[in-house]
């Protein structure tokens, strides 16, 4: 049985035809354009495969709401072109099979869940950090889907003394993502993310943001692992500055032996690496069809 996945990201699209085992057996990926250039070469990727479910994880925000008249639709973003697009109606117009559409990082939670470093376990936290800041939330076996889908990069953090940095965020400033996505790191340093030296002080605050945001999820939601991926999460490390300063905001309020003994294990990069996000599209596509 062959899965079709489509990785539907901001900067790049990647198709791919994998198994129900997470393997990819083919695969292309060409930059995110306009929709109609786009979707083209999506249409004509998928157009002579023999699939029989596909899974869609896309930027956002998206309608996931199947009563509303919007469903499908990519909703706020300011991505030139692709505001109120309806991706999963695009789709099928050309296919028969059924689709299963939701965020890249709802996707990425249940790749990791399914075939990742989080198989067996039913709550798991996704974040990305890399152009923007998102979450996938995987709570009780399910992914999340409330009123819309949660947008756990725009929660409100608390600033760190003496920080002027205004924020990247178009409509928050300084919210998680406004001071702590790849693009905010290189505007308030003047400096792409990946150029500034391992033992900058940028990536000792960028661990405190983090880490507050991880604080409020494991407050929230109690996930039972928190996996971080996304370009900014290459600088290694990162990973045990957010676990220390995770610690040490939580103050031992959450007294549980994967937090005071076994951080290193909670607190995790993807297992599934760069393919997090097609094997997460591979695995929406196969919980369609389970
Ligand atoms: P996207 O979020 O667009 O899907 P990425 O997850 O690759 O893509 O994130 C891109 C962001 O990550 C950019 O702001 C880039 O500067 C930053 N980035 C990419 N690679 C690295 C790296 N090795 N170290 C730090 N930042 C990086
Ligand atoms: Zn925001």
């Amino acid at each position: 049985m062959l899965l079709g996945a489509i990785e539907a990201g901001g900067t790049k699209f990647v198709c791919a035809i994998g198994t129900k085992d997470g393997e990819i057996l083919e695969r292309i990926s060409f930059p995110t354009t306009t929709p109609k250039e786009t979707m083209g070469k999506v249409i004509d990727f998928f157009c002579d495969k023999k699939i029989e479910a596909m899974g869609v994880g896309s930027f956002g925000p998206i309608d996931l709401d199947k009563n509303s008249k919007t469903y499908g639709c990519i909703t706020s973003t300011p991505k030139p072109h692709w505001s109120n697009y309806n991706i999963l109606e695009e789709l099928k117009e050309h296919f028969d099979f059924p689709i299963n559409l939701d965020t890249d990082v709802n996707g990425a939670a249940l790749g990791e869940a399914t075939w990742g470093s989080a198989v067996e376990l039913d709550s798991v936290i996704y974040l990305t950090v890399g152009t923007g800041i998102g979450g996938g939330v995987y709570s009780g076996g399910k992914l999340v889907h409330g009123m819309t889908h949660p947008e756990t990069g725009h929660i409100l953090v608390r600033r760190a003394l003496g920080d002027k940095y205004k924020g990247k965020c178009p409509y928050h400033g300084d919210c998680l993502e406004g001071m702590a996505s790849g693009p905010a790191i290189e505007e308030r340093w003047g400096a792409k993310a990946y150029e500034l030296p391992e033992d900058h002080r940028a990536w000792d605050l960028e661990a405190y943001y983090l880490a507050q945001g991880l604080v409020n999820y494991i407050l929230i939601v109690s996930p039972k692992k928190i996996i971080l991926g996304g370009g900014v999460m290459k600088q290694k490390q990162l990973f045990p500055l957010i676990r220390e300063k995770v610690m040490k905001l939580l103050n031992g309020y959450v007294s549980h032996k994967n937090i005071l003994e076994d951080i290193d294990q909670y607190i995790v990069p993807p297992k599934l690496g760069d393919n997090a996000g097609i094997c997460g599209a591979l695995a929406l596509g196969l919980e369609k069809i389970q």
